[in-house]
């Protein structure tokens, strides 16, 4: 009777059959409830050696869930086997469908990870009507496996980065290859100690043959490359010295004109309002934004200068050869000096330590829209996790969203 059963056919509990099936209701939730028995005649697997044998020493009831069929959960009452293996002893038995003292089967799990990909767990768990611990641990163990240890070897580029885990709190730091767009570590913290583990990780040898590294005007990453990468050329990236540069200067001079402007309130309103107007690509400005800008820097000198000097400090970034790079810099230095414009003084100064790192740039030039899409996503991953605790999970939610392209 029991092979000829429709869902036994269509479930394929490899070893079992269905003995018997019903429907309940639970918590308002209608549960379609399958109780499985051991075929008989199966040659069953010993988890520690592999052997085959029908022998079956005793069974425990267990109870699984499978995918939902219709608009119900599915549960099934699986008597686990121990088999009575001839070399092994009374052992527990080896199941292509389910793990020791797992309590989902496979392809619940394999569901389960794949939505965690597009979806909180929050609401994972919702639609399978499982915990939300459950879904959290099997989308990690997922994660674990198919990531797996990652590949060190043959690394002649990385770049290091910082990204907040809470709000202006705790930070973190994630290493990628940029080559590859690869996330290769991530880890809690930006100071040095805090990214000393993965230079540990990689060892001295390959340490070594560390080339070039990339990253924000960060000392304690600087340090920390310099000490135990001998053979890497520091390279600061551009994203981050423009986003400093619009921070630090453009900001500082739009708020301090509209300080100048308190008499003036229509101008200081426009003023006040320009923030993402300045600190936008001007190729990405909307119709009509174009014009907004020209207008306001018509009418304010300052802004002028320090918006046409950040233009000047990106065309840094695509010079080729050292040697006009190294010439346009002293041009655009002159500038910033003469223009006695006080926070743009003060930032062309605070670069100047900075220049080789910068002209670096010429031999390993590296997109640099990398770094920006990855601070991207990863806010993206953080909004899903909803703000969550679990670093570990997180950060491997991160080098999952990076494996790495081509080899
Ligand atoms: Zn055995």
């Amino acid at each position: 009777m029991a092979h000829d059963h429709p869902i036994s056919r269509l479930g394929r509990w490899e070893g079992y059959d269905v003995a018997e099936d019903w429907s309940e209701v639970r918590g308002g939730e209608s549960v379609y409830v399958i109780r499985l028995e051991p075929d008989r005649g199966y040659l069953r697997c010993c988890s520690n050696c592999g052997a085959r044998t029908a022998a079956i020493h005793d069974l425990v009831d267990r109870r699984v869930r499978d995918l939902p069929v219709f608009e119900h959960r599915v549960e099934l009452i699986v008597p686990r086997v121990r088999v009575a293996c001839p070399r092994c002893g009374p052992k527990l038995e080896r199941l292509p469908w389910l793990d020791a003292y797992a309590r989902v089967t496979h392809r619940l799990a394999e569901s389960v990870g794949r939505l965690c990909q597009v979806m909180t767990i929050r609401h994972v768990a919702r639609y399978f009507g499982l915990d939300w611990k459950t879904v959290k641990e099997l989308d990690r163990a997922r994660l674990q496996r198919e990531l797996g240890p990652v590949d060190l070897e043959g690394l002649e580029v990385i770049a290091l980065d910082e990204f907040a885990i809470q709000k202006g709190h705790r930070y973190a730091t994630v290493v990628v290859e940029p080559m590859r767009k690869r996330v290769l570590w991530v880890g809690r913290g930006r100071g040095r100690e805090d990214v000393r583990p993965f230079f540990a990780l990689l060892g001295p040898q390959r340490c070594a043959q560390l080339r070039a590294a990339v990253m924000d005007m960060n000392a304690s990453y600087e340090l920390e490359v310099r000490r135990h990468c001998a053979n890497a050329v520091i390279v600061f990236d551009l994203f981050h010295v423009v986003a400093k540069y619009g921070r630090e200067v453009i900001d500082r001079v739009r708020v301090d004109r509209a300080n100048e402007l308190r008499n003036d309130l229509p101008g200081r309103k426009i003023i006040k309002g320009a923030r993402w107007l300045l600190l936008k690509n001007r190729d990405s400005l909307r119709p009509g934004e174009d014009v907004q800008l020209e207008e306001l820097l018509a009418a304010n000198h300052a802004l002028f200068v320090v918006y046409v000097l950040r233009d000047a400090l990106k065309n840094l970034w695509d010079y080729r050869h050292a040697g006009d790079a190294a010439r346009a810099w002293r041009s655009w230095y002159r500038k910033a000096l003469r223009s006695r414009i006080e926070p743009l003084v003060r930032f062309a100064r605070r670069l100047r330590p900075y220049l080789p790192g910068i002209l670096a740039h010429c031999r390993w030039p590296l997109g640099t829209n990398l770094v920006e899409g990855i601070n991207n996503k990863i806010k993206v991953i953080k909004r899903m996790a909803y703000g969550y605790r679990d670093d570990a999970y997180f950060f491997l939610k991160i080098r999952a969203a990076f494996p790495g392209v081509g080899r």
